[in-house]
Parts: C-alpha cells; sequence; structure tokens
C-alpha cells in the first residue's frame, strides 16, 4: 500500500468519523429540545456550510432566547372516553385537532412539544399527572370543550389550582432550590391562565367567561405552570357550529398558543416571573399575605 493510499484511507476514516459524531449531536440537540425536529443533519450541514445564510442567523437567535422551552399538550378524554357528546361529534376528537394546531403553531417558535396522548386511546389521569411531572419545567396546557345541560353558556374559560397540594408544593421546592421550611408563593398557573384566556378570546371574540379557580385533578397534581382550557360549550348549537368549523378551530389554536409565548416571553425577561418568596409578598403587600390569598380564592 503506498504511502499516498494509506493517507486516503486514514482520511475517508477520519471523515466518516466525524459525520457520525455530527449526526449523533443533532439528535441529541433535538431530543433535549435545543433546536426543533424540523432541523434535521441536512438542513444543519447546509446551515453550517453556507454560514450567512438567514435560516443559521434564525436559528441562532431563537437558540438563545428560548432554549429550554417545554410544553407539555393533554388532549382531554380518549379511547373509551369520549368526553362531551355532540351530534355526531365527539369530545375527545375535537380535543385532538386542537391539540395538534397547537402544537403545530409551538414548534414553529420552536418550543418542544410533549404528549401525553398519541391518537384515540384511554389515558388515565394519573398517568396524564405522571407524564406532566416528568418535565418539572415545562407548561402544562390540557384542552377540553365544555357542555351544559342548560342550551344557553357559551363562552371559553380557563382553570387553574392556587394553591397547590402539600405533595406538589414539596416537589416545587425541590425544584426551586428552596430550603427545608422556606415559604414561597406560585402564581405561575394563574397567570398562564390569564394570558392564554386574553390572547384566546382576543382572536375568538369568544365570549369570555374568565379564568377559574379549580380543583380538577390535572391542574392541582401537576406541579409545573398548569391549566385546564374549556374551548366552548358544545351544549349551545351556535358555539357548537363555530367549535366545529375548522376555520374557527384555527383562530381558538392561534390564541391558546398567542397565550402560552405570551407567558414564556415574561419568563425570558424575568426567570422568576410569577414566583415569590413569602418575604418578598409581603414587603410588596404590606405584610398581610393571608388577606390576598383569600382575595384571590
Ligand atoms: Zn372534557
Amino acid at each position: 500500500m503506498s504511502r499516498f493510499t494509506r493517507f486516503s484511507l486514514l482520511f475517508l476514516v477520519f471523515l466518516g468519523g466525524a459525520f457520525s459524531l455530527f449526526i449523533s449531536v443533532v439528535h441529541f440537540a433535538q431530543g433535549a429540545g435545543i433546536i426543533s425536529n424540523e432541523h434535521n443533519w441536512r438542513s444543519l450541514l447546509k446551515d453550517l456550510i453556507f454560514a450567512d445564510s438567514p435560516a443559521t442567523a434564525k436559528l441562532k437567535v431563537r437558540r438563545s432566547i428560548r432554549p429550554r422551552a417545554i410544553v407539555v399538550l393533554d388532549a382531554g378524554h380518549g379511547g373509551t372516553d369520549g368526553g362531551t357528546v355532540a351530534g355526531s361529534s365527539l369530545e375527545k376528537d375535537l380535543n385532538m385537532k386542537v391539540v395538534h394546531l397547537v402544537a403545530e403553531q409551538l414548534r414553529n417558535e420552536r418550543v418542544r412539544v410533549v404528549y401525553t396522548r398519541q391518537g384515540d386511546v384511554t389515558q388515565s389521569l394519573r398517568n396524564r399527572v405522571a407524564v406532566a411531572n416528568g418535565y418539572p419545567e415545562a407548561l402544562f396546557v390540557s384542552i377540553h370543550h365544555n357542555a351544559s345541560t342548560s342550551e344557553k353558556p357559551e363562552g371559553f374559560e380557563t382553570f387553574y389550582t392556587h394553591p397547590k397540594p402539600s405533595s406538589v408544593l414539596k416537589a416545587q421546592r425541590n425544584i426551586f432550590g428552596v430550603k427545608k421550611g422556606g415559604r414561597f408563593i406560585d402564581r405561575r398557573g394563574e397567570l398562564l391562565a390569564s394570558a392564554i384566556q386574553a390572547s384566546s378570546c382576543e382572536v375568538t371574540q369568544a365570549v369570555d367567561r374568565g379564568i377559574k379557580n379549580g380543583s380538577m385533578a390535572l391542574t392541582r397534581l401537576v406541579s409545573c405552570p398548569a391549566v385546564l382550557v374549556e374551548c366552548g360549550f358544545l351544549s349551545n348549537a351556535r358555539e357548537r357550529g363555530r367549535l366545529k368549523d375548522s376555520n374557527y378551530r384555527t383562530k381558538l389554536s392561534t390564541g391558546i398558543s398567542g397565550g402560552i409565548i405570551a407567558f414564556l416571553e415574561s419568563v425570558e425577561h424575568e426567570s422568576s416571573y410569577g414566583v415569590e418568596s413569602e418575604r418578598e409578598v409581603q414587603a410588596r403587600d404590606g405584610g398581610d399575605v393571608t388577606r390576598k390569598r383569600k382575595q384571590s380564592l
């Protein structure tokens, strides 16, 4: 074997190694949510070679803005649990349609999306909570459609739970690195609910039923900021017509994802957005934390 052949062979082996390392790094970055799944190794390689392309510039900016944003999306019901029934439409299917649109819009903003159910499968509340609690730094949004025994009620509403049970507070204490006995107030669920409610009602012009402090299992037991969205009443003929219309559904999901993005932007601005130590709250409200808490319930 001539020296040149040996050198060429070694060079080829080196190239192969470098290439597989590059692909592994891309896969890792996708897994960690640093880059979206839309960026495959081909597009990234192209971006690296043509360093000044607009795609590269955009990617760099996104990476520095939102490196770890994860949203857990929960399509309510599923499988044997159809949820509310409206003629031929089952709530579980409408929920999934909205979830897919919201997911698409979030991915366009380089947010990583995790689902609690994929496809039409039965999923217990316990499992949904377990999936969400696997991502303590995420946001959790459960999508539902409402119904009432009366045909009258209509509109959009968002639920959150405050305060959360002590088991969840204990988990949060670890996440925030708060010492044992150290007290803090977490209003992120309420703030996320407000952002989604405002954005959705603005885009859809639906009746604004406001945000509500409820005690449903999902918003109560999920440790990250968790909300449950009721997109509208399938029991109201007029609203049902809108909720089954794909154009309205696009507006609905634009409103929901817009609220999520607005919340994420507030967190980017201030990493402790919505979380305060009891001392901070006392200093701000003149010492009466108890009264402040009761007012919000
Ligand atoms: Zn439901």
